[in-house]
């Protein structure tokens, strides 16, 4: 007997997984240049070039044995403090090293908070839209996602709903700004209002709702646009970071949970989500890669030219008829299809070898992601394309 919900996950790849390995099979029979892949989030831009000169000299210099070993079951202590040091000095964040938890990227951060934090009949809150994983990790801990419909004007919280959702059950609240899929970024206006709301409610149930911070999109943020460090209005939040984006290194698998002290000065937080993460066989992350992203922290991959993809896609999109949220941040765009019914829109988009995801799936049907994190050439050649979606559509 087999836990069929795994058998389930493990047999039916996500949408976003399913256009990705159908946009190769694809791109074998029709050629790579024929088929416009915006189906997933691998960016296209290369890391900067200090981490691929940190790798090498790390290797060349170290000692092989220590650089291949394993590190402490929480990181190395000196990729730590180099972390603590950053986020010290680009938030004042009072962080130490003993603050951190070096994880194998946002994915298994959020997993070491999630499992840390919940007990059973919790509820973990989400926004829509949401990035779909939260479902399926949320759900491995036994306790329910409670999502808040999504306000599609400009995707921001809509605090009404989220008022009434909030209970005696509520562990935490995941935020993820910039957002996957929508590109949102939270003002600071908005994340005072959500401190205010939370802080209210945990003095009323007695027990701190948690804010968990998903993060990997922190710095792919345009002009105009600003993040708000969310620790700074919320004492009770934990940041999942992942280097995946920032520094373009997805496949090295690294990221990290800080739990600022303030989060953990009511129940010992950060010791849960350790122990959350040693159940789970997440220690002692990639050992190279530990160091090399420590090093790097500071920097970002060329977001310049995401800034490109954005304005041209945007602007060819809005040509064509498509309505769309201007967003501050991230690499994807999420306009609202031309037909209502999203799945169908891009089964159309696909018989026109346009890759693109609909909006059911990060629990707000009605929109597309499109992922821009493509070289630039890809969505100049895509735009008649999506031209061509946009009259079958006028012509139904
Ligand atoms: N959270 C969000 C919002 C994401 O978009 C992703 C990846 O696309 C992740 C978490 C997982 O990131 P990682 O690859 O670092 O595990």
């Amino acid at each position: 007997m087999l836990s069929e919900k795994s058998v389930r996950l493990g047999t039916a790849r996500s949408v976003i997984r399913e256009l990705f390995e159908y946009g190769k099979s694809r791109a074998a029979i029709v050629g790579a240049e024929n088929v416009f892949d915006f189906s997933i989030g691998n960016p296209s831009v290369s890391p900067p070039a200090e981490v691929n000169a940190a790798a090498i000299r790390l290797l060349s210099e170290s000692d092989p044995v220590a650089m291949h070993g394993y590190t402490s079951a929480q990181g190395d202590p000196a990729a730590r403090k180099m972390l603590a040091d950053s986020l010290n000095r680009r938030f004042s964040a009072g962080a130490s090293p003993d603050d951190i938890y070096i994880a194998t990227g946002a994915a298994g951060a959020l997993c070491g908070c999630l499992h840390g934090l919940a007990c059973e009949g919790d509820e973990f809150v989400v926004f829509a839209p949401y990035f779909p994983e939260y479902k399926v990790f949320i759900e491995k801990t036994g306790s329910a996602m409670r999502l808040i419909p999504p306000d599609i004007e400009n995707f921001q919280i809509d605090f009404d709903a989220l008022s009434l959702a909030l209970n005696p059950r509520t562990k935490a609240v995941i935020v993820n700004s910039p957002n996957n899929p929508s590109g949102a970024v939270y003002s600071e206006e908005t994340v005072k209002k959500l401190a205010d709301l939370l802080s209210e409610r945990s003095a009323q149930y007695g027990h701190p709702i948690y804010i968990i911070s998903d993060e990997p999109y922190r710095e792919i943020v345009y002009e105009g646009f600003s993040v708000p460090w969310i620790p700074a209005f919320y004492p009770y939040t934990i940041v999942c970071y992942s280097f995946s984006k920032s520094l373009s290194v997805p496949g090295e698998r690294l990221g990290y949970v800080f739990v600022p002290q303030s989060a953990n000065r009511d129940e010992p937080v950060y010791a849960a989500v350790a122990g959350a993460l040693r159940s789970l066989g997440y220690v002692s992350a990639p050992s190279l890669f530990q160091r090399v992203c420590a090093e790097c922290a500071d920097l970002t991959a060329d977001i310049s030219v995401y800034a490109e993809n954005r304005r041209l896609l945007l602007d060819g999109l809005r040509s064509c008829g498509f309505e769309c949220v201007e967003p501050g941040g991230t690499f994807y765009l999420f306009p609202r299809t031309l037909e209502p019914d999203d799945i169908a829109f891009c089964e159309k988009a696909k018989s026109l070898d346009l890759l693109i995801v609909p909006g059911s799936g990060f629990g707000c049907p009605g929109h597309v992601r499109i992922s821009y994190c493509v070289p630039t050439d890809r969505i100049r050649r895509a735009l008649p394309a999506f031209a061509k979606l946009a009259e079958l559509c006028r012509a139904k």
